[in-house]
């Protein structure tokens, strides 16, 4: 997970989602039956990084954020 976070860490802070929207964008993956081991089933990306970046949505119809 370290390398994981280096990659959050990389993301230019004017793409960051902010950390509010962040933790609310976590909390709905956290209880989505799409996640799995911390991928998400549909897009195959680590929930953590894919919700860092602000333009990013969730995958699902309809986005669960
Ligand atoms: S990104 Fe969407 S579909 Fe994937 S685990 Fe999170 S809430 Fe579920």
């Amino acid at each position: 997970m370290a390398k994981l976070q280096e990659y959050i860490d990389a993301i230019e802070p004017s793409r960051r989602t902010p950390d509010d929207v962040y933790r609310d964008r976590l909390s709905v993956c956290e209880t989505c039956p799409q996640l799995s081991g911390g991928m998400c089933r549909l897009c195959g990306c680590f929930v953590l990084y894919r919700a860092a970046t602000a333009r990013n949505s969730c995958p699902d119809l309809p986005k669960r954020w």
